[in-house]
């Protein structure tokens, strides 16, 4: 395992979970990745956003307003690009929102059929798979459950940063914080919730890499973006030394429901050069 660590580049790797797809952990940044990274090619078809997005479309529209608003009142301006859009939740808020200048851009010609089905001209649609983003800079640059999609993360957004986003743009992120204690507890009930529900509870499939607060905080100032506001992420979990069985049981239940998941969400403001 010669790889070595996508998120900090610096720390030893160790195996956590085995499997037809092993789940490597960072011991320096706790930042985990799979390997080999499933493909997603496949992944984002239709069916795909069939069974991902739309039953769970009303749900997702509430969080996603809280995230609009959140913009809004940090003063995020236009033009905005949503880059992972999917099928267009968020810039749908954005919209109800008052935002008028929206860039959604995919690498999936679905989702973005999708997008362009719902929201018509209202929006721009920029196809990643065929081509790339327009030579321009946005004021708001916006990545809702997409970074841990991306393949060469950092690369990625590296790029989106110093050449899309203007000196004193907002960049921000929405992505699960992945905390040890939540493996743990999922590796603990793995017998009782089979493979398949395992597999998903740890975010193994369709994800290249999974941040926690430290190395993507790591990752935000080696861009220079300062990070001006971060929710608390929803404790779901009790200290694993004060687990009890039904606090687990309540846990599963809400996320084999779809209705909680350990997210953060980060705003920051790229800085100035000096
Ligand atoms: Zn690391």
């Amino acid at each position: 395992m010669s790889s070595g660590c996508p998120h900090c580049f610096a720390g030893e790797i160790e195996t956590v979970l085995s499997g037809s797809s092993r789940s490597l952990q960072c011991k320096r940044c706790g930042g985990r990745f799979n390997e080999p990274p499933g493909s997603t090619d496949s992944l984002y078809d239709a069916d795909y956003f069939e069974r991902n997005y739309n039953p769970r479309r009303e749900l997702q529209m509430l969080q996603a307003r809280d995230d609009a608003r959140l913009l809004r009142q940090y003063g995020a301006g236009e033009p905005i690009l949503d880059y992972g859009c999917g099928a267009g939740v968020f810039p749908e808020t954005l919209l109800a929102e008052g935002y008028r200048d929206i860039y959604c851009a995919d690498v999936s010609r679905d989702a973005l059929d999708i997008v362009e089905r719902r929201l018509g001209d209202r929006v721009k649609t920029v196809d990643l798979h065929r081509g790339s983003l327009p030579d321009m800079r946005f004021e708001t640059i916006c990545l809702m459950d997409s970074i841990s999609h991306i393949p060469r993360a950092e690369a990625v957004l590296g790029e989106l940063v110093s050449e899309h986003l203007v000196e004193g743009g907002v960049l921000l992120i929405r992505t699960p914080d992945v905390k040890d204690s939540y493996f743990r507890l999922a590796q603990l009930f793995r017998p009782l919730i089979g493979t398949r529900r395992f597999t998903k509870l740890t975010f193994a499939n369709a994800r290249y890499v999974l941040f926690n607060r430290t190395n993507i905080r790591w990752l935000l100032e080696r861009l220079r973006c300062e990070i001006v506001f971060e929710t608390e992420t929803q404790e779901l979990l009790p200290h694993p030394t004060s687990l009890s069985p039904v606090h687990l049981a309540r846990h599963l239940f809400l996320r084999a429901m779809q209705t909680q998941l350990p997210t953060m969400r980060i705003l920051t403001r790229k800085q100035e050069e000096h």
